[in-house]
């Protein structure tokens, strides 16, 4: 045995080498199936270009060889050809693309599946995902330059803040107000959010919009996108993730718009909302808005 190795046996203890090899065989599995989705096409590659902009995914670990070699009529000798034309090394990482090599990848991706159309339009569309992940950041960005998307005017029971106004940002309302809204079905579905105030769809303007085949967007809770996913199975559901845990608490608590109990108490729910990734149709990382606000739109007209 070399002293490094000697060194490396001190340092790591028996139980935790046995866990960090669990790890790095889970891992290996996980990188598995997720090629295998990608052969079989069960995975689009756009999709699993996306994912890989989550540190630590199994996406992020994919090498970019791998990955090209999963296309369709893609063998080794053309993959590296393609490699070498993106300027990207073999060593390369999905995760560890630089921001131009990702760029040529998409594109490349882009061109090679076409504007091949997926789903097709859905009737509605979903954003929901972990609070102060920029789920309100990145809908106003859409309500502000894609003019075609409607955006959905939830009910609340829940004080304006300052700017906010009646019937543009929420329909603000009382509790018996909202109990009215719920007694006579007028809601396609509501939560109560952070165990405090209770938000709700009007169904009637997002059943409407659905049928006129308008782009509609319902930016809302988990709890929401479950029911509208039972009552409405056709909704495309999509879930705005953080680039990174550490990301998403820096945006909580850098927001200072509430106190240490309350964030705490929204933190505790961004970990189980985070949780419910796989529950979607679609991950859109939220690194950059303009970017997740194109994809979220691209999505919404039915495209790849
Ligand atoms: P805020 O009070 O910061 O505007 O919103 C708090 C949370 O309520 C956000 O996560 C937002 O997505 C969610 N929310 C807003 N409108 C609705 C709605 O109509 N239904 C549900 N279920 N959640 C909503």
């Amino acid at each position: 045995m070399s002293d490094t190795q000697g060194d490396t046996d001190r340092i790591m203890p028996e139980v935790d080498r046995e866990a960090a090899n669990r790890a790095a065989i889970a891992a290996r599995q996980a990188r598995a199936e997720l090629k295998r989705k990608l052969r079989t096409g069960e995975l689009s590659p756009l999709k699993a270009l996306e994912q890989s902009r989550v540190p630590g995914s199994p996406a992020a670990s994919l090498r970019i060889t791998d990955f090209l070699l999963s296309f369709p009529a893609i063998g080794s000798v053309k993959a590296d050809r393609i490699r070498r034309d993106l300027a990207i090394s073999d060593r390369k990482r999905l995760g560890g693309l630089g921001k131009l090599q990702r760029e040529r990848l998409e594109r490349f991706v882009r061109e090679r599946t076409g504007a091949r159309q997926t789903g097709g339009r859905p009737p509605l569309t979903v954003l929901a995902g972990p609070t102060a992940v920029g789920k309100g950041t990145v809908a106003a960005y859409v309500r502000e330059h894609h003019p075609e998307v409607r955006l959905s005017v939830s009910a609340t029971t829940r004080k304006p803040r300052p700017g906010e106004e009646h019937g543009v940002h929420y329909y603000f309302v009382d509790d018996e107000g909202f109990d009215r809204m719920l007694a006579s079905d007028d809601l396609l579905e509501w939560a109560t959010v952070h165990n405090q105030s209770r938000y709700g769809t009007p169904r009637g303007p997002a059943v409407e919009a659905a049928r006129r085949g308008e782009l509609m967007l319902l930016e809302i809770d988990l709890q929401g996108a479950r029911q509208v996913r039972a009552s409405m199975p056709e909704a495309r559901l999509v879930f705005l993730a953080p680039p990174s845990w550490d990301e998403l608490v820096n945006r909580l608590v850098g927001r200072g718009t509430e106190d240490a109990e309350e964030r705490a108490r929204r933190l505790e729910t961004a970990k189980v909302e985070l949780a419910a990734a796989d529950e979607f149709d679609e991950i859109i990382v939220n690194d950059e808005v303009p970017r997740a606000a194109a994809r979220l739109v691209e999505l919404m007209r039915g495209d790849a």
